[in-house]
């Protein structure tokens, strides 16, 4: 704790990992011997530097940027790049410390690690995000590399910024490679990567009602948030019978009973990625009511899919959703569920998945990504989907096995924090002390 003094995100992440860790260090000598732990929480690397960018006026604005290389055990370090004015260390290294597990559930060679800078895109005009982004690429760019460390987007990150990014690296290394994923189909981009994280998220959902015998068919589910993740949730949902009812974001939530419908969502969309305007103006275009300022989860819903950012159900916010009768919730967003809430669903024994095995989609389809790059060659939407689903059955099934075969039956955070970790130990310990 000292060592990472006020980093309470970090603290958060790791302490829930190594409260899941507990049965297999009893069990496993070798991994104590090796201080596989205390080796565990260090980041490989961490890079903080300075992004100074021109604004409109003419005026020069500083931001920070950041990479952390937390593990590349079992592959080159893989992770999104956040920019939002609440970035700092203790943040990306719990999202680091999270992707190292996600990377190794999906079965694909994935190291972990996460970046991004404390700039606000939001009310920047394009040409100043291009040039906040050439600026920030001009020093990442030494950092990172198609088999060394390849990010990806994350909040505040999109396709806009990835193009801007990925030109910057374009132009100061003269190499056209696989560096960064979530780019453009028509330049290195795989399909079905902007709806992976949204469509991997309802696979699994799919996946853990299944093993009560029931599937998303008539389901009332609040989803949070209105960008990359909850707009392709609500795609797929949808398309898996669900009736998705919420959307919100930093400003509030609105509440459509009938449903977010693919008409909706179209506009929704357009809303978001073109106009980039706010959730409010959903209630207005189609005279629902819209809560300024507060999270969806006071809607009665069967199931929540959290998609907005860490922290986003706290205890209050669990009970209401419990006495409500929810009977599932799957995290889009990384961690954000707080501990209390993850223990009250838990005791209620609602089906909790976290976001570390439930929005693995996104990066499992980045991985899939880079070996499109690797091979030259573009696989057909239907092939990166089945891809995708397959990944997604797979992920859960070893999250449910590892439970079960350590006495925790459907605790998918053990299940998904012991097969993460197993696999990058043993990594660890076979390549020696490094
Ligand atoms: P976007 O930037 O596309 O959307 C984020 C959404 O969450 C926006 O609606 C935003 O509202 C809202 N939001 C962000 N911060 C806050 C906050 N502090 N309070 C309330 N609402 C907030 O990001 P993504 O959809 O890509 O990411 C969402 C979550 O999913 C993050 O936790 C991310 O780490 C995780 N994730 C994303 C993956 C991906 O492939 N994109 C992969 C795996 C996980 P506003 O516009 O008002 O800020």
């Amino acid at each position: 704790v000292r060592r990472n003094a006020g980093e309470l995100e970090f603290h958060q992440a790791v302490s829930e990992v190594l409260a899941s860790l507990e049965p297999v260090l009893e069990q496993r000598k070798d991994l104590r011997d090796a201080c596989i732990l205390h080796r565990l929480v260090e980041p490989e690397r961490q890079i903080l530097f300075r992004v100074p960018w021109v604004d409109d006026a003419g005026l020069v604005q500083v931001n920070r940027g950041f990479r952390i290389q937390f593990n590349s055990a079992i592959g080159p370090y893989k992770g999104g790049l956040r920019f939002h004015p609440s970035v700092n260390a203790g943040i990306l290294k719990f999202l680091g410390f999270e992707q190292v597990f996600k990377n190794a559930l999906t079965t694909l060679p994935l190291g972990g690690g996460k970046g991004g800078a404390d700039f606000d895109p939001k009310g920047k005009s394009d040409a100043e995000v291009m040039r906040f982004c050439q600026s920030f690429m001009t020093e990442l760019q030494r950092h990172i590399g198609a088999d060394t460390d390849v990010p990806a987007g994350d909040i505040g990150v999109g396709s806009r910024e990835i193009g801007f990014l990925f030109g910057q690296y374009r132009r100061i290394r003269n190499e056209f490679s696989g560096v960064l994923t979530g780019k453009g189909v028509g330049w290195g981009g795989s399909l079905i990567r902007p709806q992976a994280t949204g469509y991997g998220l309802a696979y699994f959902a799919q996946e853990m009602l299944n093993t009560r015998h029931v599937s998303l068919e008539g389901k009332i589910c609040a989803v949070s948030g209105s960008g990359n993740v909850a707009q392709y949730a609500v795609e797929k949902i949808n398309e898996l019978g669900g009736r998705v009812v919420t959307l919100s974001d930093s400003s509030g939530v609105v509440y459509d009973p009938e449903g977010i419908d693919a008409e909706k969502l179209a506009w929704v969309m357009t809303l978001k990625n073109v106009r980039r305007g706010r959730i409010s103006e959903y209630a207005a275009a189609f005279k629902v009511e819209y809560y300024a300022g507060q999270r969806p989860w006071m809607i009665p819903c069967d199931c929540a899919f959290p998609c907005a950012t860490q922290n986003e159900i706290n205890a209050e916010d669990a009970a209401t959703l419990l006495a409500n009768g929810c009977t599932l919730v799957a995290e889009g967003a990384n961690m954000p569920s707080t501990p209390t809430a993850i223990q009250q669903f838990q005791a209620a024994n609602i089906l909790f998945a976290p976001g570390k095995a439930a929005n693995a989609g996104g990066v499992a389809t980045s991985g899939l990504e880079m070996s499109q790059n690797a091979l030259r060659m573009n696989w057909s939407r239907e092939e990166v989907d089945a891809r995708l689903h397959g990944i997604m059955i797979k992920i859960h099934q070893d999250c449910y096995n590892t439970a079960a075969a350590y006495g925790q039956q459907g605790n998918y955070v053990a299940g998904a924090n012991i097969a993460g970790f197993l696999k990058v130990a043993d990594a660890m310990l076979a390549q020696g002390v490094i």
